[in-house]
């Protein structure tokens, strides 16, 4: 086997047996990227030298000792770029490590690498950068999904071992289910976001794309918990995310919300989401029905929060501070208009200009606030849920991967990509998708994920829950075919 083709833990037994070191891992890497990353551009940057001098001193007995994680170009990692896919942020560097990053380090990991993203993470299908498009490894005229499409797709094509990416309404899940790999949002709180460029803040969270259910542990383990620097990381104890994995399913209760199970679903999509399930029941799990009644109103709530929430957070990008400044101003305000002018793109004003309208005065009551409460709504419709059963499971996208193109010109039909994974950030919640089969399309295999969905902070039994799949099943072993 391909070194690059090991996953984490795979990898460390190696490192630890000292069959490899450090060193050579960063090295096939590289080799590996040289190769493929050409067809896939799942890379924005990356600092060979740097990684390969971590490596050097790297100690393997660390909990990620020596194993080399890429990071989406919008969590800071020191004297690195973070262009957050924008051309407003070219030339910034990183002055400081975003706390994912510091603990990664503190447990032997190397940062290595950069993946691209729909700009400033809005977006459905990595189209969204201002520096080109990522290609989904099983297809390369397909997207890869969004806006953690970089993420995945190195993954996907054994360009990393295992990457972070950052999920706001389905960022980190929906590339995983299209690319084949597997995708873990932890509950909101879970992870700090010190360091991670705000798109939506009561939305976003950091989370691991690895090959295997017990990867997506190793890495919350070492991501996890409360820090000072984000209020809104919550002090919850921090268990070992793989003690679970391997115990059986018996008595545990999975539910198949209604709303989910929809026309208007790739019947290939259907069919394989519903064949895990049967997968479940052989495997001693009880399926329940369960509603979740307010999930049409999801997609609404979602672009009038999150739109809102960046229309703030975007602000500060007004070339003083970082990035690009507009040339030659003839005052402070024609310094900052043609800056986001030039610096934004089309994605990223319809947002801002969005979410400034629903704030505005004379909306803010008949947009703003009546989201917030038709959010609370949707919370509910899941703490109600989660009193039958321990785990949701539905499809992670209505559809595998769409052509490249497909969408860029109708931004309401990319935003409904994401209907089945918002309603998670919106009510704070843990999810996860690992892939359950192929759509055969075109005469080309296309991934489809399963998405689970857990109680907040419930990521050890959502991962036992995926894990025993995983374990019982082929799929995560399929390889993409890349020249
Ligand atoms: N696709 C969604 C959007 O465009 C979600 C993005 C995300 O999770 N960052 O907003």
């Amino acid at each position: 086997m391909e070194l690059t083709s090991l996953s984490v833990a795979g990898l460390q037994q190696k490192l630890r047996a000292k069959e490899v070191s450090p060193a050579d891992t960063v090295r096939a890497l590289e080799a590996r990227i040289a190769q493929v990353d050409p067809q896939i551009h799942g890379y924005l940057s990356r600092d060979f030298d740097a990684a390969l001098k971590l490596a050097e001193s790297a100690d393997v007995s660390l909990p990620l000792g020596g194993v080399p994680i890429a990071i989406k170009d919008v969590i800071n990692v020191t004297g690195e770029p973070c262009t957050a896919a924008s051309k407003i942020l070219l030339g910034y560097r990183s002055n400081y490590d975003a706390t994912v990053i510091r603990k990664l380090r503190a447990a032997g990991a190397i940062p290595f690498g950069r993946t691209n993203l729909d700009e400033f993470a809005m977006g459905s299908s990595t189209e969204n950068s201002a520096f080109g498009r990522t290609n989904n490894p099983w297809d390369t005229s397909r997207v890869p999904g969004g806006s953690s499409g970089g993420s995945a797709a190195v993954v996907a094509s054994h360009e990393a071992f295992a990457s972070l990416g950052s999920d706001t309404g389905g960022s980190i899940r929906q590339p995983a289910a299209l690319c084949g790999c597997v995708g873990l949002k932890p509950t909101y709180g879970r992870v700090s976001r010190f360091g991670l460029i705000a798109f939506a803040s009561s939305l976003d969270q950091i989370g691991p794309f690895t090959k295997t259910v017990r990867d997506a542990g190793l890495l919350l383990n070492v991501i996890s918990g409360r820090d000072p620097q984000d209020s809104t990381s919550l002090d919850e104890p921090v268990p070992d995310y793989t003690a679970q994995l391997g115990r059986d399913l018996k008595g545990v209760r999975l539910g198949l919300p209604r709303e989910y199970f929809i026309e208007g679903v790739d019947p290939q999509v259907d069919s394989a989401v519903r064949a895990a399930i049967k997968h479940y029941e052989s495997l001693g799990a009880e399926i329940v029905d369960v509603s979740l009644p307010n999930t049409e109103h999801a997609v609404g709530v979602y672009y009038i929060i999150a739109t809102a929430e960046a229309s703030a957070n975007l602000a500060r990008f007004d070339g003083v501070r970082y990035g690009h400044r507009a040339p030659d101003p003839t005052g402070l305000l024609d310094q900052y208009g043609r800056t986001r002018e030039e610096g934004f793109g089309p994605e990223v004003k319809r947002r801002i200009i969005l979410g400034t309208y629903v704030l505005s005065s004379g909306y803010y009551d008949a947009y703003y606030l009546r989201a917030q409460k038709v959010r609370t709504l949707i919370r509910d419709d899941f703490t109600k849920a989660f009193e039958k059963c321990d785990a949701i499971v539905c499809p992670t996208s209505p559809e595998p991967a769409f052509k490249a193109g497909d969408r860029s010109d109708d931004p309401l039909k990319m935003y409904l990509a994401d209907i089945f994974t918002i309603a998670a950030n919106l009510a704070g919640i843990c999810g996860i998708s690992v892939p359950c089969g192929f759509a055969n399309v075109d005469g080309r295999q296309l991934p489809i994920g399963l998405q689970i969905l857990g109680k907040p902070f419930g990521e050890a039994q959502l991962l036992q829950i995926a894990d025993a799949y995983e374990q019982s099943t082929d799929w995560h072993n399929a390889q993409p075919t890349l020249a």
